[in-house]
């Protein structure tokens, strides 16, 4: 069965039994009987006993909120939503916590956060983690790219929001689900001061993620103000299994109790006044359009998810609202393309002071998407607009509820002026492309994969006439071709070879201490030269730090691996003990020091780049073998000799500082409140148990590894060479300890050499005297060229 249809199942039974699934006694305390609505069939509740319809704006004739000065008795724009709703709900018991990164590096499952939920998946939800705070309310910024073609002409989507979640994780008999509701109630009539009787409730059930509930989604004036979720289930095959602890998941998008109780003609004049005031200011779009104030309560029908004929619908909307399609279009066109300006730098700066970077691959290609969809708005219209003082102002509204974007400002602007050169690089490869497609029709998959592969925009084939319209769904289809297609960020289980059921997890002993390298096992499995200990110290290959070697009971261990949480050594040859019996071990110390050399220098790489050159930097990839190492990390132009000289200078002094590399067990909720989620840069990783590998003050994370105790051990780091290795991605190579002095006795050799042949007697005249060789070699070759015909 799908999704889907489990979760109408589930509707259905739970519409058959209110009484248990929903919070029937609260609704009839206050006075609400239910009824299923005339239009759409759907069960809800309502104070109005004249009231048929249910709060669906199709069902209840659109928005009536729009222009109205009595929605609410309290009014309040965007930053004073929060400010009000988390101090009542502090009061009546939950805690306010802080926003998680809008990039969802703890979450195998999304590289974006989506929700509130998202924070507590999967661990949370399931019960093995511990949630920060219980209840809780969160101000959630996410991201969300399925709906940008609807940005900024229906008046009411966004690419990036915040979702105020109101969450509770209780075992079944803690949990309170009529107090969860009375409270989210509370808010709707005290917080936001909305009439009792103008709230409706819908019966409905909700899924996500292998998980269900019932939910009950309020609506009122025909806009849904939020959906109160009573996570209950876990799908197993094809039942609905209850889950160990009932979750709660309000989400209620802040942007909605602004727009509601202001009124304002689209959403954007609630969520973001002063930007929008000053881009009316600067686009010249100030006055009031009547066209366009006609035009909102259609514009929901233009939602370009739900509609075939986008051409046909502005036809009849024009129809409908008596004016000329053209005079429509004209209207309502660059309204829609300021006002998704407005959205697209707020998602920006969601992103990016997280630490998001444009790229051209997986979520950075969203963003990058954003970008140049609101540059393509801004040349269209010839506005005199800087994207960078729009972000600027975002940053400043939201200073009260987030002053972290306006501190992380700066990084976010040098970043954007980069992604702005490279919009310019494109326009004029676009050109160039362009020229040699005049003449020719292009169809729509064409047009797509010329956006992918080169980056050419809709707009620009439209203005060019290689093309008569863009589909409407553009850049949600765009959007979809890119959804998982980034790196995977989970580690790929190895297959599994043999069966090791029964077998306990083996005890890990080089957690502690990398420089124990002999010890002793008793055997608890073993198929020919496979071996599993019921302890060990051997490293297996994992988190790209190749295994260790070494020997047990005087037979060569040649391979270490994990299979589940198992580890295995396979030797050459077989040993003469069986099952049961103890064996000696012993590791290879020259190979585990080298690699725990690199990995510890890795962290230390990664370190000193982040403090050169911010927030963004990420590892997207690390290697460390016993010959070199190499980090990947994120960042938006390849690394020019000047950086490269810095950080292998302030690298080989954190070396010299000796600081001690602390390494700790920790349950992941303590070691997300005490470092944040700086640790998971080697992507998501599972388990209630954290490994944290801490450098001072210049590096934590979770990682597994084998590392030194101190810098000082890693003795030299050598930064080898660098390269681009895809857009937004540089890698650097470099080796460290023994390795690093043996290379650089290598080099020694080599100059002494060329020395020699350059007939030069000292170092310093080595450049000099090969550059003179190297304009003669150039002469000759001219020389050559010109006569060639001579030495031919
Ligand atoms: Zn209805
Ligand atoms: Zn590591």
């Amino acid at each position: 069965m799908e999704e889907k249809e489990m979760k109408r199942a589930l509707k259905e039974r739970a519409s058959g039994e209110p009484e248990k699934y929903y919070p029937v006694g609260v609704l009839q305390e206050e006075g609400f009987v239910r009824k299923r609505c005339r239009v759409c069939g759907q069960h809800f509740w309502t104070r109005d006993p004249e009231r048929e319809v249910c709060g669906e704006p199709e069902c209840s004739g659109g928005y009536q909120f729009i222009g109205k000065e009595d929605n609410a008795t309290e009014k309040m724009d965007f930053i004073e939503v929060w400010k009000r709703f988390s101090e009542m709900f502090d009061r009546m018991g939950y805690t306010p916590i802080k926003r998680y990164p809008t990039i969802a590096r703890w979450n195998p499952t999304t590289e974006f956060t989506l929700a509130s939920i998202t924070d507590f998946q999967p661990y949370v939800v399931t019960g093995e983690v511990k949630p920060p705070a219980n209840p809780l309310v969160v101000p959630q910024t996410c991201l969300r790219f399925n709906d940008v073609d609807n940005v900024g002409i229906t008046g009411r989507h966004f690419t990036g929001f915040v979702m105020i979640g109101q969450h509770a994780f209780t075992p079944k008999d803690e949990y309170r689900q009529e107090d969860y509701f009375r409270d989210i109630y509370r808010w709707l009539t005290e917080g936001m001061g909305v009439k009792p009787e103008e709230i409706i409730f819908h019966e409905d059930a909700w899924a996500g993620g292998g998980n269900f509930g019932p939910s009950m989604e309020f609506f009122s004036r025909g806009l849904e103000i939020g959906n109160q979720v009573y996570m209950m289930y876990r799908r197993e095959g094809e039942e609905l299994k209850e889950l160990n602890i009932k979750v709660l998941d309000m989400g209620m998008g802040q942007e909605r109790p602004a727009w509601f109780t202001l009124g304002t003609e689209t959403a954007y004049e609630a969520v973001f006044p002063p930007v929008v005031r000053k881009l009316k200011e600067i686009t010249g779009l100030e006055g009031r359009s009547e066209v366009f104030s006609q035009f909102l309560p259609f514009s929901g029908l233009l939602n370009v998810d739900e509609i075939e004929d986008e051409e046909g619908m502005w036809r009849r909307v024009a129809g409908r609202m008596g004016v000329d399609v053209k005079l429509l279009k004209e209207e309502v066109a660059p309204r829609a393309a300021m006002y998704s300006v407005a959205d697209h730098t707020r998602a920006l700066l969601f992103a990016l002071v997280d630490g998001g970077l444009p790229s051209n691959t997986g979520g950075g290609y969203n963003l990058r998407m954003i970008y140049r969809r609101a540059m393509d708005f801004i040349e269209a219209y010839g506005w005199d607009l800087d994207l960078g003082d729009v972000v600027q102002w975002h940053a400043e509204y939201l200073k009260p509820q987030y002053p972290e974007m306006l501190e992380g400002i700066d990084e976010v602007l040098e970043i954007l002026e980069h992604e702005r050169k490279k919009y310019y690089q494109m326009k004029e490869k676009t050109r160039r492309i362009i020229e040699r497609l005049k003449g020719r029709r292009l169809t729509e998959e064409e047009m797509v994969e010329l956006y992918d592969s080169h980056g050419i925009t809709p707009q620009a084939l439209l203005s060019s006439g290689v093309i008569e319209r863009v589909p409407p769904d553009f850049f949600k289809r765009v959007a979809e071709r890119h959804e998982g297609r980034g790196v995977s960020r989970v580690k790929t289980q190895k297959e599994v070879l043999y069966n090791l059921e029964g077998i306990s997890p083996t005890e890990i002993l080089y957690y502690d201490d990398y420089s124990l390298i002999e010890f002793k096992g008793r055997i608890v499995w073993m198929e020919g030269e496979v071996v599993a200990l019921d302890r060990t110290a051997f490293y297996p290959t994992s988190g790209g730090q190749m295994h260790d070697k070494g020997w047990m009971d005087d037979v060569e261990v040649v391979e270490v691996f994990k299979q589940g949480s198992v580890v295995l050594h396979r030797l050459r040859g077989r040993l003469k003990k069986g099952v049961g019996e103890v064996v000696d071990c012993r590791i290879d110390w020259d190979r585990r020091e080298q690699l725990a050399q690199h990995h510890t220098s890795t962290h230390i790489i990664n370190g000193v780049a982040r403090e050169r050159f911010g927030n963004h930097i990420w590892q997207a990839g690390a290697e460390k073998t016993t010959e070199k190492a190499r980090l990947d990390i994120t960042h938006y132009e390849s690394l020019s000799r000047e950086d490269l000289e810095a950080l292998e200078r302030r690298a080989n002094e954190v070396v010299e500082e000796a600081i001690p590399v602390e390494s700790m067990l920790l349950p992941r909720d303590v070691a997300e409140r005490r470092f944040g989620f700086r640790l998971y840069q080697g992507g998501a990783v599972p388990g209630e148990v954290l490994r944290v590998v801490k450098i001072g003050e210049l590096d934590v994370e979770a990682c597994g590894g084998t590392h030194l105790k101190n810098t000082s051990e890693a003795e030299i780091i050598k930064i080898t060479g660098t390269k681009k290795i895809q857009d937004g991605v540089v890698r650097i190579e470099f080796v460290a300890g023994r390795r690093a002095r043996e290379l650089a006795q290598e080099e020694e050799r080599v100059l002494s050499e060329v020395m020699g042949a350059l007939g030069v007697g000292e170092v310093g005249e080595t450049p000099s005297s090969a550059e003179r060789l190297f304009k003669t070699w150039k002469r000759l070759r001219k020389l050559k060229g010109s006569a060639g015909a001579l030495f031919r």
